[in-house]
């Protein structure tokens, strides 16, 4: 098509192409580059009881120590990951790791609440995740009581019978799950109540601007109220000051994560702040 536009007209599209094609060449295969190397590491964010303060869990979230960049985010890559096939694996390394980390945490600790991992949609459907997790818990001797899995909206609407019995599989090999950015995706409330999840993260799209947006605030409120009747524990995500959990506390949200209590950490630093907060 672009050859009737004119010799110079192709070359520019032609080059064009080649050099975003060669860019994600390239970064494909620096990302497989990691995944041997096991360059990924993985990140905690406490969760925090907006009752009392305390860290009662933490989300696992992945980060790649690159070589030359340092610790790149995972909206750089997890996408990439996914298109090319690389996300099971990569999944099976954060598996890993939070796993030996949940160990050494019983270890240093004693008991601790639960560490969150999130699913992308293909390691949710991957009919040998259960066989993988048995064999990771199983290596590093912990249960599965000490883990949580994060699915969203969208990985639970597209087909919902067949979601259910994945849920249903995970929840009956002793796995807790909750439902991840709550609110950006098309969860009906008839079917958010046949869901076997156990808890709701309100996305922080909505936590942003509250209190001074009154219709951001009033979905929060309504959301919550929701949850309660359904049973389901409550979890604020994205709570970056005072007034965003004073508003959270008068509708008894349970739980909140944010960089107001703190942004995700590396585990050691990550212990030293459940020691210091709890242990006080
Ligand atoms: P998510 O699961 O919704 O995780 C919450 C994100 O919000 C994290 O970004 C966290 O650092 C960030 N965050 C937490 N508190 C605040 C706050 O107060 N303000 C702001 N502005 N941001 C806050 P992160 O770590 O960059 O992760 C982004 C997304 O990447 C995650 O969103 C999740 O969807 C995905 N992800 C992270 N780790 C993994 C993983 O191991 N596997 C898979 N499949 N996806 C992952
Ligand atoms: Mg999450
Ligand atoms: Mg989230
Ligand atoms: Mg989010």
């Amino acid at each position: 098509r672009a050859k009737h536009k004119g010799k110079n007209n192709y070359q520019f599209y032609d080059a064009h192409m080649n050099v975003h094609t060669i860019e994600r060449l390239s970064f494909e295969a620096q990302l497989r580059r990691a995944l041997e190397n096991r360059e990924f590491v993985v990140f905690y964010q406490p969760k925090v009881s907006v009752l009392s303060g305390k860290i009662v869990g933490a989300e696992a979230l992945i980060r790649w120590n690159h070589p030359e960049n340092g610790i790149v985010l995972p909206t750089q890559f997890i996408g990439l990951a996914e298109e090319s096939g690389m996300i099971g694996k990569m999944g099976l390394q954060v598996l890993d790791i939070v796993c030996r980390d949940i160990a050494q945490m019983k270890m240093a600790y004693g008991a601790f609440g639960r560490v969150a991992i999130n699913l992308s949609g293909a390691q949710f459907n991957d009919p040998f995740l259960l066989d993988e997790l048995q064999k990771v818990t199983e290596f590093w001797k912990i249960t599965p009581e000490s883990i949580e899995f994060e699915i969203t909206e969208s990985m639970v609407m597209n087909n919902h019978e067949q979601a259910i019995a994945h849920m249903d599989g995970l929840n009956a090999a002793g796995y807790t799950l909750s439902i991840d950015d709550f609110g950006t995706g098309y969860s009906s409330l008839a079917y958010l109540k046949r869901f076997p999840v156990n808890s709701l993260k309100i996305d922080r799209s909505f936590i942003q601007d509250m209190p001074a947006d009154a219709n951001d605030t009033a979905i929060v409120l309504a959301i919550v109220a929701m949850a309660k009747t359904l049973g389901l524990k409550v979890v604020a995500e994205g709570v970056e000051n005072a007034t965003q959990l004073d508003t959270l506390m008068s509708c008894s949200c349970d739980e909140y994560q944010g960089f107001y209590f703190s942004k995700a950490l590396p585990f050691e630093e990550f212990m030293v702040l459940l020691e210091s907060t709890n242990l006080s």
